[in-house]
């Protein structure tokens, strides 16, 4: 007896502590390496689930319907980050075709390329998609780009390990990247990555804090932390941001109405990432034409990197930056 008495006791006393701890872990995890292999597919059922394509039809309410729906994101799971976005975004919000026409005058193919600045990394290719428009005040998501010409993107996020000789592995491959950085990972040396974006990257936004219960957030939260990323960014890098991924993935109508509010123009997820030294894939068992990969500055991202590129060569890719091939500078 003394024994079972023993052990509640003992429970008793940790719990405290565990659960005072609970919201740091979570935050604190992307700091450590992600030594779990593979635990990301694990966190959520739904997460696994196919790509948002099966889907589109989920963008039914209009504006501000706060709907933690979108996979409620199991906030206290570290790894949250690393999960794939839910099944049910809808992932390229159907680029309304012709029938828009008024809203953004989509231009031809050849004039998207037309602007000044963009088409760096496009190397003469000339974009077969055109951004959707913010629509109803609600920006829209993208998964992947809805093409089949062999490109793919690359996205690295959070900012938690800065190391040279990680940009320096980024350019002998050749390849120019979205930086998802958030404030909480970079405050202390922001600086550190003017580096990426004079060697052409550019710096997209993933929240102030980087709270994993983000879509629990409310619509003036939601757009605090984007707004707030924004100007920072701004302000450090000389460029406003236009694309933003929230922590972990999930988003809410408040979510895409928050990133419109603070001047962004989409939601960028992904259905692809390379994690702990291999690929994973939400769709197929290979990278697709394009695809954007998530990628994340950690220990390991040398390795993640390489086998990145095994994937990217042996799909006959070529690596372009999405502001580019978007036109969206
Ligand atoms: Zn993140």
């Amino acid at each position: 007896m003394p024994r079972h008495l023993n052990r509640h006791r003992r429970t008793a006393r940790v719990a405290g502590p565990v659960l005072a701890v609970a919201g740091v872990l979570a935050i604190s995890a992307w700091l450590v390496p992600a030594s779990a292999p593979n635990v990301p597919s694990a966190v959520s059922p739904r997460t696994t689930a196919q790509p948002a394509t099966a889907q589109a039809g989920t963008t039914a309410a209009p504006t501000t319907g706060t709907r933690p729906s979108q996979g409620s994101p199991a906030a206290g799971a570290p790894t949250a980050e690393t999960r794939v976005p839910p099944s049910s975004m809808p992932p390229t919000t159907a680029p309304p075709p012709a029938s828009e026409a008024s809203t953004t005058a989509p231009p031809p193919p050849s004039e998207a390329q037309g602007s000044p600045a963009a088409a760096d990394s496009l190397g003469g290719l000339v974009p077969d998609y055109v951004l959707p428009p913010i629509v109803d005040g609600l920006a829209p998501v993208l998964t992947k780009v809805p093409t089949e010409q062999k490109v793919v993107f690359v996205s690295i996020d959070d900012g938690a390990v800065k190391r040279d000789s990680d940009l320096a592995l980024l350019e002998e491959n050749g390849i120019k990247a979205s930086l998802f950085l958030a404030h909480a990972f970079i405050a202390g040396e922001p600086q550190f990555y003017a580096k990426y974006t004079s060697a052409g990257h550019l710096i997209e936004n993933h929240t102030m804090t980087h709270n994993l219960a983000f879509i629990h957030l409310s619509y003036e939260e939601q757009k605090a932390e984007i707004c707030g990323m924004a100007d920072f960014e701004e302000q450090q890098y000389g460029r406003r941001p236009v694309f933003f991924r929230p922590p972990g993935g999930p988003y809410t109508q408040d979510t895409r109405a928050a990133v419109a509010a603070c001047g962004l123009k989409a939601i960028v997820d992904w259905e692809a990432k390379a994690n702990a030294g291999r690929m994973d894939y939400q769709v197929g068992s290979g990278l697709r034409p394009g695809d954007i990969v998530l990628m994340h500055f950690r220990p390991e991202f040398p390795a993640d990197l390489a086998a990145f590129v095994a994937a990217q060569k042996a799909a006959g890719l070529k690596v372009v930056l999405l502001e580019d091939y978007l036109a969206t500078g």
